[in-house]
């Protein structure tokens, strides 16, 4: 039989959870496939990329895509998915007869995590979205898409919020989600959700907004997982939101590229809960 071979693609990589959730989604389904972590050289994504698509074996289907190579993965594919176009970034190639498609499932999978996950129902829902690098810009269409009533989008460096929120200007206009930029110092109060989406949180720096932009009860979650994520867990919780972290988002992007590979939905919920209990 045939083993089809994915890997992910990062430098660093040996920290990600990657492998072991697609080796478990395989199981789960029986699903013919071998996933392996390749460190790829600051300088040499697109030769590592073509070194995989090219490997001896002939097998290889696709390949996921971590920091800092997501921007150079959707620069380089043949063709690609209105969320790439969107985000300018992609974490997911398939290899189709040698070309290459790309497409972004972290928005996606933050999506579904929020909404099937921690049941947070984002239709009609007022969010900030702190941060305008790589995991921003992957998730901005997804959130605009589930229906908020406005997003409102803050970075350290202004002109790159304000070059996402262009691109996604058209989008949340067909939406009807009123979309705006806003500098850290200058955010008002009372937002439902708040989704951190900085690097803060791995640079272990403190929480980039004063509380008063959580509303009672709000929901704040960083995409940030494992023992880095808990400064900003804890800061939730002390001013009353409930807290959460990025290992759903993980979990979920995870399955949305395996649906895209495979064209089988693995379950998810119940890998998550496995990978959580393992990693506690
Ligand atoms: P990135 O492209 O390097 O962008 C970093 C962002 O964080 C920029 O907006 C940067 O602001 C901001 N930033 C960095 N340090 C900061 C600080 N101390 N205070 C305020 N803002 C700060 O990184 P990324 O790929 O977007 O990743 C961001 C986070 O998302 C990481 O923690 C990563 O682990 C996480 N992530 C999680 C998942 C998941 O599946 N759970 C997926 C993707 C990413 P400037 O523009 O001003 O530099």
């Amino acid at each position: 039989m045939r083993i089809d071979l994915y890997c992910v693609m990062g430098h660093p990589v040996a920290h990600s959870k990657s492998p072991w959730i697609h080796a478990r989604f395989a199981e789960l389904t029986g699903q013919p496939l071998r996933y392996e972590p390749r460190l790829v050289p600051l300088d040499g994504f697109a030769a590592s990329l073509r070194e995989f698509i090219n490997d001896r074996t002939g097998n290889a289907r696709g390949c996921n895509v971590t920091v800092p190579f997501k921007f150079e993965a959707a620069a380089l594919a043949d063709t690609a998915s209105e969320r790439v176009a969107l985000a300018q970034a992609a974490n997911t190639l398939r290899f189709d007869l040698g070309a290459i498609h790309a497409d972004n499932t972290d928005g996606i999978g933050l999506v579904h995590d929020l909404q099937h996950n921690a049941g947070v129902d984002l239709r009609g829902r007022e969010l900030l979205l702190l941060g305008a690098g790589g995991a921003a810009a992957g998730v901005l269409g997804p959130l605009i898409e589930a229906g908020p009533a406005r997003i409102v989008v803050a970075n350290r460096t202004l002109p790159k919020a304000e070059a996402l929120v262009t691109r996604h200007r058209a989008l949340a206009l067909l939406r009807n989600t009123e979309l705006e930029v806003k500098s850290l110092s200058s955010l008002e109060v009372d937002f439902d959700v708040i989704i951190n989406a900085t690097a803060s949180s791995l640079a272990g720096a403190a929480v980039p907004v004063p509380a008063r932009v959580l509303k009672s009860g709000a929901l704040a979650c960083d995409l940030m997982y494992g023992p880095a994520a808990r400064g900003f867990l804890d800061w939730a919780r002390e001013h009353g939101a409930s807290a959460r972290d990025g290992l759903g988002m993980l979990v979920e992007q995870a399955a949305e590229a395996f649906h895209l590979w495979r064209g089988v939905r693995p379950p998810s919920a119940q890998v998550l809960a496995e990978l959580r209990a393992l990693l506690e």
